[in-house]
């Protein structure tokens, strides 16, 4: 009991211990330079957020630093573009209950907060409406009983912002409420924690998911990780350990322009995902969300890389390259062999 009190204040002191001033976050990495090209979103709903730990991983002195890309905000953002929309997915055009996204024949997806442990700047939910569609407890009842009359969904997807923003008390209320609905036979949690506050993975969740696991629902994890820098020991040590709780553990990035567009980068945060007990499931091109325009390249691109990716990695450590493409039926997987070398 102490010790799971000891790790909750751990990760809920890390999360408190988080940079969200501009000029603080290029002070701490030694970048005053950056200050030109970056702005404070102070006024906006998506201001810088970065903990502490997840900055620790960044390389001082380093302006092209992987992880500091994603979490800075850059000027090119404030310029429109076309094409790039608020809800590029359409997300909006399938919300039958308050919080609940139902897209997919056998699955739906509950956006169970708005929280987040960190800001990501491609993020595709970055004008999301959270406050208008988050479930509070008193909806969970709502939610649940849509997904009973649907006979089709065996597979809920927990999400948000980030699931483990929540108190284990409250995520245990959610996936109890779930387990007990009949049809479902899988519950799939989307999460960066693991990557930015891998203390979040903390004893008692631990022993949770054990003892889920044991009963007719499986538990899948989807950890979002971009770059293999995010994965160092202490992260690793952790994702092993909730590997051991019978936990599905997959892996969906995004490929962003500057961070890990070639091929090293793949290759290595593939290894590093599977030396991690993570088997890498998705590499998204990115949703054309308004204000993450610069991280977008070239489909071909991303198709000569995926090339080389199979040239140089085991065929279960390629992930599969796909777009989400507003209401179809499912990911679209990106025509790789259409184009022939
Ligand atoms: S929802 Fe995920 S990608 Fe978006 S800001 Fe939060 S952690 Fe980052």
């Amino acid at each position: 009991m102490i010790n799971h009190l000891s790790s909750q204040k751990n990760w809920q002191s890390q999360l408190s211990d988080t940079i969200n001033r501009v000029d603080e976050l290029l002070t701490v990495l030694e970048l005053p330079e950056l200050l030109k090209s970056s702005y404070s979103p102070k006024q906006n709903n998506f201001p810088l957020r970065v903990p502490k730990a997840f900055v620790n991983k960044m390389k001082k002195g380093d302006p092209n630093d992987p992880l500091l890309l994603q979490v800075l905000p850059d000027k090119r953002a404030l310029q429109p573009v076309t094409g790039y929309v608020t809800d590029p997915l359409a997300e909006n055009e399938h919300n039958p209950v308050q919080g609940l996204i139902h897209k997919y024949q056998s699955r739906v997806l509950i956006t169970v907060t708005g929280a987040c442990a960190i800001h990501c700047r491609y993020c595709f939910r970055q004008h999301f409406d959270y406050q208008g569609n988050t479930p509070k407890r008193q909806q969970q009842q709502q939610v649940l009983n849509y997904i009973k009359n649907q006979t089709d969904v065996n597979e809920v997807i927990l999400s948000g912002g980030d699931p483990l923003s929540l108190s284990n008390q409250r995520l245990f209320s959610w996936l109890n409420d779930l387990a007990d609905l009949p049809q479902i036979t899988t519950i799939r949690i989307h999460t960066r924690f693991s990557v930015v506050i891998p203390e979040r993975l903390d004893e008692e969740l631990l022993a949770f998911f054990t003892n889920m696991n044991t009963n007719q629902v499986r538990l899948v994890m989807v950890i979002h990780c971009n770059h293999p820098n995010e994965i160092d020991d202490n992260t690793a040590r952790h994702l092993t350990k909730l590997q051991r709780t019978g936990v599905t553990l997959l892996n969906q990035a995004v490929l962003l322009k500057g961070v890990n567009d070639d091929i090293d980068t793949q290759v290595a945060l593939s290894q590093r995902l599977f030396q991690a007990g993570v088997l890498p499931y998705y590499l998204f091109v990115l949703d054309k969300v308004a204000g993450a325009s610069y991280f977008d390249l070239d489909e071909q691109i991303a198709i000569d890389l995926y090339w080389q990716m199979m040239e140089r990695l085991a065929g279960y450590l390629v992930p599969k390259l796909a777009r989400e493409i507003a209401n179809q039926p499912f990911k679209t997987p990106i025509n790789v062999y259409h184009a022939i070398r």
